[in-house]
């Protein structure tokens, strides 16, 4: 049981393990056994004051260090990552769920974040742009934004704050972070880490308890100016309401309805390879996960015999155990869930061809699902399943799919399988989402500008858009 080495049982505010103030705490447990692996502090309003008194303290000396010494923190937290990976992968499955292998791809892309952002700090410029005047010069240069208030999910709670910590720390901002009540663990390991590898006291700091204590504090604090938050719609709409009463920058990272475009021209091997990987991947319960998946008709039968043939071979399990490919939910209500939108889906004509019920390996587990004949009156091609449900839907047109496509809200993640270069082109200038995977599957990395448009989001996390959004511009006018 290595898992436990960075398992902190308190919180981390201004450089010291703490407790709540009252001494509350709560219980975690592991989603694939019910077990309780653990308590954490019930921290709330209080508490998170203190961690953004530590922060607003640590910034003037953390946002001033030397360029290189920020970096070198951050290639040393790189290098603690990787080092401590299969303990920090471990703690991960045993908290959230997901399969070892892909609890260890999430800590290896958090480190790459880490080291992507350290790389991109060295190269952020300013500018000196022509004036009209000729004895003047306008100077435009960047500077952190000061505290950074963090809010993250359970479905990746490494890397979503991998995500953020990155681009903070390298700009030289300070921090003050909530993972998930479900998974916190991850998230207090990057306490232990920073530590560990020598960032100041008060740089990072983190806290777990009631979401609407801390997410209040933190809101309501005019020294926080920045909050990133990922997790659903409904909660980041709350939170972009009360940014307002402080004028924050906000990122938001948001729900997804991902589309799965597969067109008569496509390898259809590939497009099956993609939507495994899209559909299943964390037991279905990613933000870009395919959420709907549209087969134009001359491929339909084709696709969904090799579609049906690979899932029935998933094998599901505790994620900790040796080939496992699928976990179980996170807990009892994403299990009924789907099993809603499945009863749902079914009442309005949906047909299951594979699975459709609670796993045999125990309650919090479902079986990889896949339904034909899928309407857009179903619930599912509005809302985010988050669970192992495939839903499969016929077209005709490239128009018809582009259509269906966009009809939602959301707007983060969309695919699409074709060989056809202007269809390629078309669908680039007319899906309506911050993101499109072209024959592949699985489009996330450090390089790129992860994010949504529409109700999935504001900002971008990744890429070098990622980093500017923990900086400020600011413009100087001189005269000589
Ligand atoms: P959630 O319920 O919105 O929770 C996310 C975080 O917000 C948790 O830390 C939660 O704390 C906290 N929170 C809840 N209510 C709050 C409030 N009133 N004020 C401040 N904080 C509050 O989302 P989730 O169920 O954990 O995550 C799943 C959602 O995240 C899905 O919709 C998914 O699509 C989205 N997601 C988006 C991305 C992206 O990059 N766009 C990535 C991953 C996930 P507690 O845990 O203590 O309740």
């Amino acid at each position: 049981m290595t898992y436990t080495k960075f398992m902190k049982q308190e919180n981390l505010i201004n450089g010291e393990w703490v407790h709540a103030d009252n001494g509350k705490s709560f219980n975690v447990s592991n989603p694939a056994t019910g077990e309780i692996i653990g308590s954490v502090p019930a921290s709330g309003y209080d508490e998170t004051q203190k961690a953004i008194a530590a922060a607003a303290a640590a910034f003037p000396s953390y946002s001033t260090k030397p360029l290189l010494e920020r970096v070198g923190l951050l290639w040393k937290l790189h290098d603690a990552l990787m080092d401590n990976q299969k303990s920090l992968a471990e703690l991960l499955t045993v908290e959230q769920g997901k399969s070892i292998t892909e609890a260890t791809g999430e800590i290896i892309i958090g480190a790459a974040y880490i080291r992507w952002f350290a790389e991109e700090i060295r190269r952020n410029k300013g500018e000196i742009v022509p004036a009209s005047a000729p004895d003047r010069r306008i100077l435009v240069t960047k500077h952190p934004v000061g505290v950074v208030g963090m809010i993250t999910p359970w479905n990746f709670p490494s890397s979503m704050l991998a995500r953020k910590l990155g681009p903070a720390l390298a700009a030289g901002c300070t921090v003050v972070a909530k993972p998930a009540s479900a998974t916190p663990y991850s998230g207090l390991a990057w306490g232990a880490l920073c530590e560990e590898v020598g960032f100041p006291k008060g740089v990072v700091n983190i806290l777990t308890g009631s979401a609407r204590e801390i997410g209040n504090a933190i809101m309501s604090n005019p020294v926080v100016r920045k909050v990133t938050f990922t997790g659903s719609t409904e909660v980041g709409k709350e939170l972009i309401k009360k940014s307002a009463d402080t004028v924050k920058k906000v990122s938001m990272e948001l729900g997804g309805n991902a589309p799965f475009i597969v067109f008569n021209d496509a390898d259809i091997d590939k497009a099956v390879d993609g939507a495994m990987v899209s559909k299943f991947r964390n037991s279905g319960q990613t933000c870009v996960c395919a959420n709907r998946i549209y087969v134009q008709s001359g491929v339909y039968e084709k696709f969904v015999t090799k579609f049906k043939d690979a899932t029935a071979k998933m094998k599901v399990g505790d994620g900790r155990e040796a080939g496992v490919e699928q976990g179980p939910l996170i807990d009892m209500s994403a299990v009924e869930k789907v099993e809603e939108l499945l009863s749902d889906a079914v009442g309005k004509g949906a047909k299951v061809v594979l699975g459709g019920k609670r796993h045999e390996k125990g309650e919090t587990f479902f079986e990889p699902t896949i339904v034909t004949d899928a309407t857009q009156s179903m619930r599912f091609s509005k809302e985010e399943i988050f669970g192992p449900l495939a839903p499969v839907f016929k077209f005709e047109t490239e128009d018809e799919a582009i259509k269906m496509a966009n009809d939602t809200d959301f707007g983060l993640c969309s695919y699409a399988y074709t060989r056809d270069v202007g269809r390629i082109m078309r669908l680039n200038s007319k899906l309506e989402y911050g993101m499109i995977g072209i024959n592949s599957g699985l489009i996330t990395t450090v390089e790129a500008p992860f994010g949504g448009v529409k109700e999935s989001g504001l900002g971008k996390e990744g890429g070098s858009q990622g980093l500017e959004d923990y900086l400020d511009t600011k413009y100087t006018a001189l005269d000589f």
